[in-house]
């Protein structure tokens, strides 16, 4: 019954993982998927989750009974308190409903359901360029997909004005999603005015902003400071949905661990669209996994552990930097064409260098360099020995 099923195409940045995997090189670099590395290329464990999986062994194996279906109560709280802020009227005021969901992916996946099925815009905004996978969440979901201008290809930046302009268009109502901060896969943020320019525009249109927040500390190291553009949508006292991931900001990839967030405009109204999110989440999942939030959970309440993992959020997020004024030095040392400044002027785990989908094709062949087509890479791939190769290999690519 299964002979007419047609073979789907590769997922481009898995291809590039498992093209990467196959090349024997010793000198092969992997600057595609974006997850951290150390300087000596190695997946990084926080010690501090090491930590609270050592706390966490009794309790946990002494219980693996089901949570329920928005899962760990606990997590929802502090997941909510760190992206609002200790001190948010819309917690206090119990307008905000959130939900342990399956990651970031999974938050934006039920999100989308909820917005297909609850509200009346079935069309979604998002930047041109977004993050792959984004408009899959939202087409499975049976909402329209259409974009809004955001990067300059002719400056590697914001394309402030085209943003506005597509927003101001775009029919009122819509959804927007809006990256908080750390963009993938540009790198280019817009700043704190322009964020309230943004704000004041969408209000005035009634447009819903769904931020997706994978990267809050990864630009500043302050959780603060980078969840600013959502804190200044809530303060307003509209609407907005959040969904939070701990894959990158605590290296917890592979538990799944994030939450959706629905601000409301009343506490009833909450608690009315939380009803709802148990019924999207049911036939789903039934429920989430334990494992990875309790480890959040351990560190988010203790304030020793959440210390300590500030220090090691920040130390990441220093190695990127660093990464970025390493490889533009590099670039501009070996004076190659073009202006370079962009890499130092992005921000978060990756920069779209600029590189054209040939140039990118020459770095893999020639020096088994990887990276998606769009010349996208993940600054946190590289350290200070493999910049000068990454240099070569580009000046090489520019200069063809
Ligand atoms: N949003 C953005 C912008 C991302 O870059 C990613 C991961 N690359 C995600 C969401 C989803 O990641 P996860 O499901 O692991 O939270």
């Amino acid at each position: 019954v299964f002979e007419y099923v047609t073979r789907a195409p590769d997922i481009p940045v898995y291809a590039v993982m498992v093209a990467y995997k196959e090349d024997p090189s010793p000198f092969k670099l992997n600057l595609g998927i974006g997850v951290y590395r150390t300087e000596e290329g190695k997946p990084l464990l926080l010690n501090v989750v090491r930590k609270a999986e050592k706390l966490l062994v009794n309790e946990l194996s002494a219980n693996k009974e089901y949570l329920p279906i928005t899962g760990l109560a606990e997590f929802n709280k502090l997941s909510a308190k760190l992206i609002f802020g200790a001190d948010s009227s819309a917690i206090k005021e119990n307008r905000v409903t959130t939900v342990h969901c399956l990651s970031g992916s999974g938050s934006l996946r039920i999100g989308a359901e909820f917005l297909a099925k609850h509200y009346h815009q079935r069309t979604v905004y998002m930047s041109q360029p977004t993050y792959a996978n984004h408009p899959n969440f939202f087409v499975a979901a049976g909402i329209t997909v259409k974009t809004y201008r955001y990067y300059d290809p002719t400056t590697c930046g914001l394309d402030f004005q085209g943003m506005l302009e597509d927003l101001g268009a775009a029919s009122s109502g819509a959804i927007v999603l809006l990256q908080t901060c750390g963009h993938n896969p540009t790198g280019v943020d817009p700043n704190l005015e322009q964020w309230e320019q943004i704000r004041k525009l969408m209000r005035l249109k009634g447009l819903l902003p769904f931020f997706d927040c994978a990267y809050q500390g990864f630009v500043s190291a302050s959780l603060d400071a980078d969840a600013q553009p959502v804190r200044m949508f809530v303060a307003d006292g509209g609407e907005c949905l959040t969904a939070l991931s701990y894959s990158k900001i605590m290296g917890l990839y592979a538990e799944r661990v994030g939450a959706l967030s629905i601000v409301c405009k009343t506490a009833d109204v909450a608690s009315r669209v939380e009803s709802q999110l148990k019924l999207i989440i049911r036939p789903m999942y039934s429920n989430p996994p334990i494992h990875g939030a309790s480890i959040v959970t351990a560190i988010l309440k203790d304030s020793e552990m959440y210390g300590e993992w500030i220090t090691e959020l920040k130390a990441m997020t220093d190695r990127i930097t660093s990464m970025r004024q390493q490889l533009y030095n590099a670039l501009h040392d070996r004076a190659i064409p073009g202006d370079w400044s962009h890499i130092t002027k992005q921000v978060g785990m990756f920069s779209l260098t600029g590189l054209n989908a040939e140039q990118v094709a020459f770095l893999t062949k020639e020096y088994h360099i990887y990276m998606s087509s769009d010349g996208r890479i993940n600054l946190a791939g590289l350290s200070t020995k493999t910049i000068p190769y990454l240099a070569d290999a580009i000046h090489a690519a520019v200069n063809r």
